[in-house]
Formats: C-alpha cells, structure tokens, sequence
C-alpha cells in the first residue's frame, strides 16, 4: 500500500476479490453504488482461519509487552498517515460524512495508543498483600491472553467500534479473527491489510467476511471469546451459539440513552449538544441521545435553542451537508413506525415528521410530549430523530431514564448537581455537560448493563476482558502453623481458630 494517499488519488474499491466461491456486494447507501466485492466465507473457511490464528497467536503472544506495544504503536502510525484513505472506504461504505470517518478514526488511533502503552502496567505480574494466615508466601497475578479471540463488528462505527475489542485484545496478547458488518466489509479489510503489512504477514489479525452465517461459524469455532457489537436480538443469538462450546462472550449492544437538562443547565450548551448526539452520523449511534428529559421550568427555552439549530440541518448527498443516507436500509421502516406510533400516541411533532424518511436519508425529525410507552420511547431508533418530554423535576427524569431495558449511556446537563444525577442512572457511562466524553477517554472502561448488555472494552477492564488472571503463590518461609497437612493437629487447630477470633472475632460497630 502506497502511504499519503488522499482520497481522490485512492481507488473507490477497498478489496476487489477475485475468488472461486459466493462472494457479495458493498454498497454506497448514497446511491447503490457497488464499492467492493467480497467472500462470503464458508464455516470451513472460518474455522482454517482460526486454525491459523492459534499459530500466529503462539508467536503474539512470545513477544512480551514490549515487542508487541513496538508493533502497535507501528500501526498506530500507518493508520495516523493513510487516515485519509481509511476515511474515504468508510465514506463511502456507511455514507456518513468525510469528516465524521475522520474523527471516528482520530478516536480509535488515541485507543492504539493508550492500549499499547498501559498492557504492561495493566496485565504484568504484580504483587498481591498475602495476609497475616498466608504471611510465609508472596501471592501475585499476573493477565495471560486468553489465545484467539473472535471479533463480530458492527457498520455504524465501523473502525472505532470493532477496534476497541481488536486494539485491546491485540494488546493483550491475542490473535484476533474479526468479522465486520457485511455493509463494511471495506473498512474491515483496510485494518486488516495494514496491521497484516506491519506484522510482516504473520496472520495475528484476520479478516473473515460474509452474513450472519460466517458471523454465526465464527461463533461456533474453535475461538477461546467472542466479542460482538451490534444489536441486542443477534447478540442473544451470538451468546446462545457460543454457549455450545462454553465460549464467553463481551456483549456490546443497543441503547435508549437519555440526554437530561435540569432547570440550572447551561441550555444553548444542552440544546448544541443534545442535536449533535441525537443526529449526528444520522443517529446511527450505540451511545447517541434519543431520548431528552428537560426540566419543565425551561422547556420552552431549552425547545427554542434547540429549534434554532435543527432548522439548519440537512440530510443530504452533497458535501456540505453534515448528516448522511441511513446506512441500513431496511432501518428505514424502523425509523417511520416510531414516528409514527410517537404522533399516534399523542406526540406533538415540532420538526420533521413523517415526510422526513425519504428513500436513503431522513430529515431531522423531533417529537415532544411522546408519552412513555411509544415504542419511539421504548425501543433503539438509530435515526435522527429525538424525542424530548419536559418533566416536573430531577427524579422525574432520573426516573424515566432508567425505565428501559436498555442502560448503555447517557449524558446530563446541570450546572450544581450534574455529577449527582450522573450517580443516579442506570448505565455504564454517563458524561456531565459533555457528550459520549466516556468514549473518547481511553482509560475509562466502556458497556452497558442490562440488555445493553455486558463486560467491558476500553481501559484496564477492557484490556482484563481478553486475559485470564493467573495467581501464584511462592512460600518464602516455613508457616508458623502448618494448616495443609495430615499432620495438623489439635493444638494447631486451637491456636489457628485463637488467631482467626483475635483477628476478626471483635464487634464491629455499624456506621
Ligand atoms: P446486527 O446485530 O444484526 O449485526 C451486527 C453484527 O452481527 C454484524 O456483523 C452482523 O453481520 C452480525 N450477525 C448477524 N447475525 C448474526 C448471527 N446469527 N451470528 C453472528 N453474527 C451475526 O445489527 P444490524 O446491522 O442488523 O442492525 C440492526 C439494529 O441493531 C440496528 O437497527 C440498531 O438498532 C442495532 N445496532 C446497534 C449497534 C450498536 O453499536 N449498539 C450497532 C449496529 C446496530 P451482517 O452485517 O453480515 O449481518
């Protein structure tokens, strides 16, 4: 690969494959465009894949932290050099905007980074206090790779959101094989191809591309954990298949966040920040706002603001426009049926509505006053659409927040109690006067709960989840009290319980 390339000088298909076999189309959600061809790999296929990753995982894995954060922080570069060229494939695969494919991959080049930098200190071998009953041994732990790890990534993020399963299990010391959305299949070979050239070859990361048959063979494979983004009904699929083979799985999937404006909230702020989050790469977003609980004291204002901006806003095939086609089309009719159950449930449609879902891209769409139970409420939209209800106050809107089955995200603006009203949502991440900020601070663990679903990517958890934790203890001393022996005997039973009373047997006052 030619590096500095721009756009205009890089060939629109990503992967051209000429291979026996069925193969299928990339399309550009703009205007149908084929972008690239490629394989729909057999379960054999999939499994020679993972056959050849457990190898090149012996190898990963033997370079220690240092040889493999040399090889990561190579690819961090690569990928910072052609970052043109990779936004350009994901441009033209998702249809989301040039500069949006660039900030998404901007974000998962500081993730390389961090993941990289922090194995070590994160996973080495460190020292545990052992305990006054084990004081003779030194106890310490140390995070083994868990082997191979398989990777199922979704289209709407299709680089920062599978790179954050592949970055910190790479990291970590695994072989990855990684499945990408059969809408982004492009992007998927671009990060393969380059961490491949940078590896000299050696199949540590792997590209297997298809439906959700080879996601599924994936699944069933010889793999030691399976990570998957995407939409919380096929994540119950992907779990059930894994469960053949005790496989455990890192579930990353839909959300229903809330956006929360209290009386004392900068609203110009909240207003900016609820339309970027609710509409920006069309509200294709895991962690994007759908829903918004203002405070009733400063609806109005907060709706003028918002309004304001809105009216701005276009859906567009042009370069100007800042919000792109859906990219899966059939999310078309998921889009409608919740606008249309919103205004049929009471919902007053303050912008867009019905006539915004065109053929490829939807207009920005707001509904206010939707009452709880619309499935505009209740399920993921993954439009650019919000809904906005005022409430009487913060437990109100805590309340509603976390009245979903989703619990993924969220954001709250309030100038004296922001925090605290963080504290008090469901979710794994919540970000004060600020949107999806959690995302982008590569320390901090990234999932959701309940059926958003569960573990973690991201920081020190995300790199512990593709690790098994090894603990050894070494006896540096003979034990005063020998307790693991035949030979124990009464008076060593009376002092070790003497011991035990003496240290824990005391009354504990409650605070
Ligand atoms: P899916 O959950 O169906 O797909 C996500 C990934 O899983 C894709 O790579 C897909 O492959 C793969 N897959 C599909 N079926 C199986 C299977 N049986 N076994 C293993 N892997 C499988 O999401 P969609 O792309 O269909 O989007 C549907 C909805 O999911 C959206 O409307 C949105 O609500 C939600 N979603 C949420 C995301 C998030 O980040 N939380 C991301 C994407 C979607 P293939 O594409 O080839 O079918």
């Amino acid at each position: 690969m030619t590096e500095h390339l721009t756009p205009s000088t890089e060939p629109a298909v990503s992967s051209t494959v000429v291979r026996e076999g069925p193969t299928f189309e990339s399309l550009n959600p703009r205007n149908g465009d084929v972008v690239g061809v490629h394989p729909i790999h057999s379960a054999d296929e999939v499994n020679a894949a993972v056959e050849r990753a457990r190898l090149a995982a012996i190898w990963w894995r033997d370079l220690g932290f240092e040889g493999r954060e040399d090889f990561l922080l190579q690819w961090r570069s690569v990928v910072t050099r052609r970052m043109a060229q990779l936004a350009h494939i994901s441009h033209l695969e998702t249809g989301k905007p040039h500069s949006d494919a660039q900030l998404e991959i901007a974000l998962a080049i500081d993730h390389i980074h961090w993941a990289a930098k922090n194995a070590k200190k994160s996973l080495g071998q460190h020292k545990v206090p052992s305990g006054i009953m084990m004081a003779n041994q030194h106890a310490s732990v140390r995070y083994n790779p868990l082997g191979v790890v398989g990777v199922i990534g979704p289209w709407n993020y299709p680089v920062f959101t599978p790179l954050g399963s592949i970055t910190y299990a790479l990291a970590a010391g695994n072989a990855v094989v990684f499945k990408p959305s059969e809408y982004t299949p492009g992007v998927g070979q671009w990060l393969v191809d380059t961490f491949t050239e940078v590896v000299g070859g050696r199949p540590v990361l792997q590209l297997v591309t298809g439906m959700g048959e080879t996601g599924n063979a994936l699944c069933t494979a010889n793999i030691d954990k399976l990570a998957f983004t995407g939409s919380t009904a096929t994540g119950k699929k992907v779990m059930a298949a894994c469960a053949e083979n005790l496989t455990p799985v890192v579930i990353e999937a839909g959300g229903k966040d809330s956006l929360i404006v209290d009386e004392d909230a900068d609203l110009s702020a909240a207003a900016d920040a609820a339309l970027w989050a609710g509409m920006a790469n069309a509200g294709q977003t895991c962690i994007g706002t759908e829903r918004v609980y203002v405070h009733r004291a400063v609806f109005e204002p907060f709706m003028d603001e918002l309004l304001q901006r809105a009216r701005a806003l276009r859906a567009a095939d042009d370069t100007e426009s800042k919000i792109g086609p859906i990219t899966m089309p059939s999310q078309l009719d998921v889009i409608s049926r919740h606008i249309d159950d919103a205004i049929a449930q009471g919902g007053r449609v303050v912008l867009g509505g019905p006539e915004a879902v065109g053929e490829r891209f939807v207009q920005p769409t707001i509904i206010t006053h939707v009452p709880e139970t619309s499935s505009a409420v209740t399920e993921e939209t993954f439009g650019p659409t919000l809904v906005v209800n005022p409430v009487d106050d913060m437990d109100e809107a805590v309340r509603l927040t976390n009245a979903t089955s989703y619990a993924l995200a969220g954001a709250v603006f309030s100038k004296r109690n922001g925090v605290r009203i963080a504290e008090r949502i469901r979710s794994g991440m919540t970000s004060v006067n600020s949107v999806i900020a959690f995302a982008a601070v590569p320390g901090l663990p990234f999932g959701g709960v309940g059926e958003s679903g569960f573990g973690r990517i991201h920081g020190v958890d995300g790199l512990r989840e593709f690790t098994y934790a090894k603990s050894i203890t070494r006896q540096r001393f003979k034990p005063l009290l020998n307790l693991t022996t035949f030979d124990r005997d009464a008076k060593t039973d009376k002092t070790a319980a003497t011991l035990i009373s003496l240290l824990y047997g005391g009354r504990k006052t409650i605070r």
